[in-house]
């Protein structure tokens, strides 16, 4: 499912939306109701605020619990 960034130029609202390929655009801002909206690039899943990285590293949450399997985690 793709996901669009679309900014509003009347009041500046920024919102995103996941639709079909097939699904038209969106035009009208859901904040003030007016047709000034615009597509901005596809952000892709960028985190906001935090400086987290696609690739850091995720410790599975059953380690420790025994639930890895032993020895897979090095505990
Ligand atoms: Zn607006």
């Amino acid at each position: 499912m793709p996901l669009y960034d679309y900014k509003c130029d009347a009041c500046g609202a920024r919102f995103e939306q996941d639709h079909p390929m097939s699904a038209p655009p969106v035009r009208i801002c859901p904040e003030c109701g007016k047709e000034k909206v615009r597509k901005l690039l596809t952000t892709g899943g960028v985190v906001m605020g935090g400086g987290s990285r696609s690739d850091a590293p995720s410790m599975p949450p059953s380690c420790g619990a025994g639930g890895c399997g032993g020895g897979m985690c090095g505990m």
